[in-house]
C-alpha cells in the first residue's frame, strides 16, 4: 500500500467487523459484534430470488438496475417520504450501500477536498474519503445523548468543504437526529453550496421519533445523494443490494465510477429486492416492533449486567460505557470480552478521530435471537462492576 494510503487508512487494515467475527468463530464466542441478523429474512424473498435464478435472470443486468427494481426504489422513496425520483435518471442500483457511498465519494470529491462527518463514523466513510484523495472533518456525537454542538459542525466547514457525509439513524451510535439537527445541516449546505450524502441503510428501525430523509428538507432535493440498501430492511446482508437516488447529474457521476468498480451486480438478487419493496405497511411495522422487543431486552440485560447503557432511537446496535467495571480502554475490553466470558462486541474507539471521546465505548449488535440475547446477557452478568 503507498504511504498516502496506509498513513489514511491507519487502523483500517482489516475492519473491526472482520477482525471481530473472526474472534468470535476463533473462541466459539456469542457474536454481538458485526452487525447480521441470525435468522434469514422472508421466505417469500429467498424464494423470490431462487426463481429469478431459475427463470434465467443471471447475466449482467442493466447498469442501473433491473427497471423493476428502480421502478420499486422510487416507488418506496415517494410512499415512505413523499419524495419523487424519475426511475429512469434518478435511481442507481449499487453493490450494497457501501458500493454508493463509495463511489459517491470518489466521483464527487477532488484531491484536496474536504468532507464533513460526524464521529464515531462508520469505517467505510474515512476509508473512502482517503480513496478519492480527501481530508475528513470530523464533529464529535457526545454522550450521554450523542448531541453536537452546532458551532464546532460550522467551524468544520471551511472553504475546502466540498460535501456533507451523513448517517441517520446512526452507526453505532443509534442516533436519530432530529428535525432541528437536520434544519441545521440543511441551512449550512445550502448556505456553503455542499453537496450532502446521506446514508439511511436504518431507515426503517426508528424506535422513537421518526426517519427524516434529509432530501426531503427545504433546499436539498437537488444536493442530496440519497443512499440505502435491502440488506438491513429484509435481512439479507449477504445479497448487498444498494441504491442511490439523485437528481440525474448527481446519479451520472456516479453511475460513471460505479461501472468501473464492479459495472453491475447481483442480478437475481435484484428481483428478490424489488418484490420486497412492495410489501404493504405491515411487513415493516412488525419488522421494527419485533427489533424493538430485541432492543428492550438487550438493553435491560446490559444494564443488570452493570454496563452504563445509551439507548439507541434506532438502527440495531446499542452502545454501552465500561467505566463501572473499572475499565477505560474498550479496545482491550473486547479483545478480551471472549475469553473472559465467551462474547464478542465492538469498541467504538476505532470510530473516532478523537480517540477520548470514544475510548471507553462499546457496541454490541441485537439483531439476534432472543435466546442467543438472554444467553450473552448471562455472560455478561459475570463481569464484576466496582463501587463508582
Ligand atoms: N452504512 C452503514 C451505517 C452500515 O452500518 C452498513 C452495514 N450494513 C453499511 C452502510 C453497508 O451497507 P451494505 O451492506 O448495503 O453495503
Ligand atoms: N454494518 C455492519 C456493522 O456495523 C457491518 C458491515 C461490515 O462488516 N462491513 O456491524
Amino acid at each position: 500500500m503507498t504511504d498516502y494510503l496506509a498513513s489514511r487508512l491507519r487502523g483500517f487494515e482489516t475492519t473491526i467487523f472482520a477482525e471481530m467475527s473472526a474472534l468470535a468463530v476463533r473462541t466459539g464466542a456469542i457474536n454481538l459484534g458485526q452487525g447480521f441478523p441470525d435468522a434469514d429474512g422472508p421466505a417469500e424473498v429467498a424464494d423470490a430470488a431462487i426463481a429469478a435464478i431459475r427463470a434465467g435472470h443471471n447475466q449482467y443486468p442493466p447498469g442501473i438496475g433491473i427497471p423493476e427494481l428502480r421502478h420499486a426504489i422510487a416507488a418506496h422513496q415517494q410512499r415512505f417520504y413523499g419524495l419523487a425520483f424519475d426511475p429512469e435518471d434518478e435511481v442507481l442500483v449499487t453493490a450494497g450501500a457501501t458500493e454508493g457511498i463509495a463511489a459517491s465519494l470518489l466521483a464527487l470529491c477532488e484531491p484536496g477536498d474536504e468532507v464533513v462527518m460526524f464521529e464515531p463514523y462508520y469505517d467505510s466513510y474515512a476509508a473512502c474519503t482517503a480513496l478519492a484523495g480527501a481530508t475528513r472533518r470530523v464533529v464529535t456525537l457526545r454522550t450521554p445523548d450523542y448531541s453536537f454542538e452546532p458551532d464546532e459542525l460550522t467551524a468544520a466547514i471551511t472553504n475546502r468543504t466540498r460535501l456533507l457525509l451523513l448517517n441517520s439513524p446512526h452507526n453505532p451510535t443509534g442516533k436519530v437526529f432530529t428535525r432541528e439537527e437536520l434544519e441545521l445541516i440543511a441551512r449550512l449546505c445550502v448556505e456553503h453550496d455542499l453537496i450532502a450524502v446521506t446514508d439511511e441503510v436504518y431507515e426503517h428501525l426508528v424506535f422513537d421519533g421518526e426517519h427524516l430523509p434529509l432530501a426531503t428538507l427545504p433546499g436539498m432535493r437537488d444536493r442530496t445523494v440519497t443512499i440505502s440498501s435491502g440488506g438491513k430492511t429484509f435481512s439479507f446482508t449477504g445479497w448487498k443490494i444498494g441504491w442511490v437516488c439523485a437528481a440525474p447529474a448527481l446519479v451520472a457521476a456516479v453511475r460513471t465510477v460505479k461501472q468501473f468498480l464492479t459495472f453491475v451486480n447481483g442480478a437475481p438478487f435484484q428481483h428478490a429486492i424489488a418484490h420486497a419493496l412492495t410489501f404493504d405497511d405491515d411487513f415493516f411495522r412488525t419488522f421494527v416492533d419485533d427489533m424493538r422487543t430485541k432492543r428492550d431486552r438487550l438493553c435491560d440485560g446490559l444494564t443488570a449486567a452493570g454496563f452504563d447503557v445509551f439507548e439507541p432511537a434506532g438502527t440495531y446496535f446499542v452502545t454501552t460505557d465500561i467505566s463501572p467495571f473499572g475499565e477505560t480502554d474498550g479496545a482491550t475490553f473486547c479483545r478480551a470480552l471472549p475469553e473472559r466470558c465467551g462474547v464478542v462486541a465492538v469498541p467504538n474507539v476505532v470510530f473516532y478521530d478523537d480517540e477520548d471521546a470514544g475510548r471507553s465505548l462499546v457496541r454490541f449488535t441485537f439483531c439476534k435471537r432472543l435466546d442467543v440475547l438472554d444467553e450473552a446477557v448471562g455472560r455478561l452478568r459475570t463481569l464484576a462492576t466496582v463501587a463508582p
